[in-house]
C-alpha cells in the first residue's frame, strides 16, 4: 500500500476558515504525448450519483476526448472505463463493485483495458483499501479532488502496466476551464460551489468532498453567458448547499445576489439545486417569486419531522421552522411545487417519530419526494450511534411513508389536468415515436403527443391525465401572450 496515496477519514473531517481556496485557470494542459495518447481508442464513463457527479463526468469526457478518445456506449468496445462512483448510500456501493465483477470478463478479452474508479467511493479509506485489496482489476484510483490530473495518471498507468492510486483529503481547490463534453445540447449543469461545511450525522458528503469552495461571481457568469450563446435553454446552478453559497468568500455576496445576477442575463429556464432550509433566506424566495426566468421548483429536504431526530442529524431547524419556510415558499411563489428528502430509521427512531415525519408529509403534501432507509456511511457520527430498529421496521415504514407521498404526488399531478403548461423538450419516448417527454418549469415530467416539436424545443402542452410520477398530454399551439 505505500506506494499509493490514500485518503485519510481524520484529514477529510478537517476544517480551516481562514484557508484561501486556490483558484485554478486553465486547469488541464495536456503535454503533445497525452494529446495523442487516446487517438485510435475508445472510452466510456458510467456516472453514479448526484447532479455534481453527472457534471462531473462530464468534465472527464471533456478531458478524455481532448487526449484524442473517442466515445463508445458499449462497455465491452472501450479501451478504458472510468467508473464514476457514488458513496451516499451502501445500496449505491454494492451497485458499483457488482459492475467491477461484470467488466472482469471484458478485460480478459482485452487485456489492455484500463479500468478506473474516481468520485465518492475512493473517498473512503476504509473502501479504497478494501478495493486496492479485492480488486486488482481496478488498475486507476483517484478522488474527487485531482480529476485535472487524469492524463498523467492514465499515461503512467498506459506506460508502466502498474496500478497508481491517488486520492487526496485535502480541503480542496477551484477548477477553472475545465474541458468538457456536456450530457445535453439544450441543458446544462454550472458547478456554482463544491464541498459542504454542514456535517449532517448521516452524510458522507463533507468527507468526500472536502471544504465548502464557491466559485468567484464572474466566472459562473462566464459560463452561464457562454452557455446562453451556445443556445442552451436551460441552466441548474449546482451544489451540496446552494444556499450557502458566497459565505466563504470575501467579496460578500449572498446565494439571491448571484441568482439576480445570472437572471439578469436572460437565460430562458433557470433551476438551482440542492438548497438547506437552515440558511434559506427571503431575498432568495423574493428573487424566484418576482423572476419568469429563475423556475418555480424548489427541493426542501426535510430528511425528518421530529425535533429530537432532526438535532441527532445536526439538520439546525426543528419542524416549525421548517413548517413556516415551507409556508412562506408556498405563499411568496405563485404554482411553486415543492419536493424533499427523508430518512427513514434513523438510528433509535422510534414509532412517534416517524408519525411526526408522516404527520408533515400530511402537512407539506410534496410534488415530489425521495425517501430511503438510514444507511450508515464510514466514518460519519451516525454509524457509531447504537440502533434498536430492525431493518425489517424500518422498510415497513419505509413502505407507509411511500404510499401517503405517493397519494400526494398523484393528488398535485391531477391539478394540471386541462391546464396548459410549458414545456421544455427533452426526448422521444423509448416505446412509441410519436411520444415525446419534457419538463414544466415546476419540473414535472410530461408525455405528450406532438405534431411539431425538436429536442430543445419550449412548447405548450394540454395536459390529459395526471399520474403518479408524471402527466399525459398533447400539443397545442399557443401565442406566449395568450399563455401569460
Ligand atoms: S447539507 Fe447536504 S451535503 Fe451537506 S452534510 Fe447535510 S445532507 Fe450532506
Amino acid at each position: 500500500m505505500n506506494e499509493y496515496k490514500l485518503p485519510s477519514a481524520k484529514e477529510a473531517r478537517f476544517r480551516n476558515k481562514a484557508y484561501q481556496v486556490p483558484i485554478v485557470y486553465n486547469s488541464v494542459s495536456l503535454s503533445e504525448s497525452q494529446k495523442q495518447l487516446g487517438v485510435g481508442f475508445k472510452y466510456h464513463v458510467a456516472t453514479y450519483g448526484c447532479q455534481a457527479n453527472v457534471r462531473d463526468g462530464e468534465v472527464i469526457s471533456g478531458i478524455l476526448e481532448n487526449m484524442g478518445y473517442t466515445f463508445t456506449g458499449e462497455l465491452k468496445d472501450a479501451d478504458i472505463i472510468i467508473l464514476n462512483t457514488c458513496a451516499i448510500r451502501e445500496n449505491a456501493e454494492k451497485r458499483i463493485l457488482g459492475t467491477i465483477g461484470y467488466l472482469k470478463s471484458f478485460k480478459r478479452l482485452n487485456p489492455n483495458m484500463v479500468i478506473g474508479l474516481c468520485g465518492c467511493i475512493p473517498q473512503q479509506e476504509q473502501m479504497v483499501k478494501m478495493i486496492i485489496e479485492k480488486y486488482p482489476v481496478v488498475e486507476l484510483i483517484f478522488g474527487t479532488h485531482n480529476i485535472t490530473a487524469l492524463p498523467n495518471l492514465l499515461e503512467n498507468v498506459i506506460n508502466t502496466k502498474k496500478r497508481k492510486v491517488e486520492v487526496f483529503s485535502t480541503l480542496g481547490s477551484i477548477y477553472e476551464d475545465l474541458p468538457s463534453v456536456r450530457q445535453f445540447k439544450h441543458k446544462a449543469f454550472v458547478n456554482i460551489m463544491d464541498g459542504c461545511d454542514k456535517f449532517c450525522t448521516y452524510c458522507i458528503v463533507p468527507y468526500t468532498r472536502g471544504q465548502q469552495r464557491s466559485r468567484k461571481l464572474e466566472d459562473i457568469l462566464n459560463e452561464v453567458n457562454s452557455l446562453k450563446d451556445k443556445g442552451y435553454k436551460e441552466i441548474t446552478l449546482l451544489g451540496q448547499n446552494v444556499n450557502a453559497y458566497g459565505k466563504d468568500l470575501s467579496e460578500g455576496y449572498t446565494f439571491g445576489d448571484l441568482l439576480e445576477k445570472v437572471s439578469d442575463t436572460g437565460f430562458k429556464r433557470i433551476r438551482f439545486t440542492t438548497s438547506h432550509p437552515w440558511d434559506f433566506d427571503d431575498k432568495m424566495i423574493d428573487i424566484v417569486a418576482s423572476r419568469k426566468n429563475i423556475m418555480p421548483f424548489i427541493h426542501l429536504p426535510l430528511q425528518s419531522g421530529n425535533d429530537d431526530i432532526l438535532k441527532l442529524m445536526n439538520r439546525r431547524y426543528t419542524a416549525k421552522e421548517y413548517k413556516e419556510l415551507f409556508d412562506k415558499i408556498k405563499t411568496k411563489i405563485k404554482d411553486v411545487a415543492i419536493s424533499t428528502d427523508i430518512i427513514v430509521g434513523f438510528p433509535n427512531e422510534t414509532e412517534e417519530q416517524f408519525l411526526d415525519t408522516l404527520e408533515m408529509v400530511e402537512y407539506c403534501k410534496y410534488d415530489n419526494a425521495y425517501s430511503f432507509v438510514f444507511s450508515a456511511r464510514e466514518a460519519t457520527p451516525a454509524a457509531r450511534m447504537e440502533d434498536s430498529i430492525s431493518i425489517e421496521e424500518k422498510k415497513k415504514r419505509l413502505q407507509r411513508l411511500n404510499e401517503r407521498l405517493g397519494y400526494y404526488s398523484k393528488l398535485n399531478n391531477k391539478k394540471w389536468e386541462g391546464k396548459i403548461v410549458e414545456v421544455l423538450v427533452d426526448g422521444y419516448s423509448k416505446t412509441n415515436p410519436n411520444i415525446m417527454s419534457g419538463y414544466t418549469p415546476q419540473q414535472k415530467l410530461v408525455n405528450f403527443s406532438y405534431d411539431k416539436a425538436e429536442i430543445g424545443d419550449i412548447i405548450y402542452v394540454k395536459i390529459t391525465q395526471g399520474m403518479k410520477n408524471s402527466l399525459n398530454g398533447i400539443q397545442v399551439h399557443f401565442e406566449k401572450e395568450e399563455y401569460e
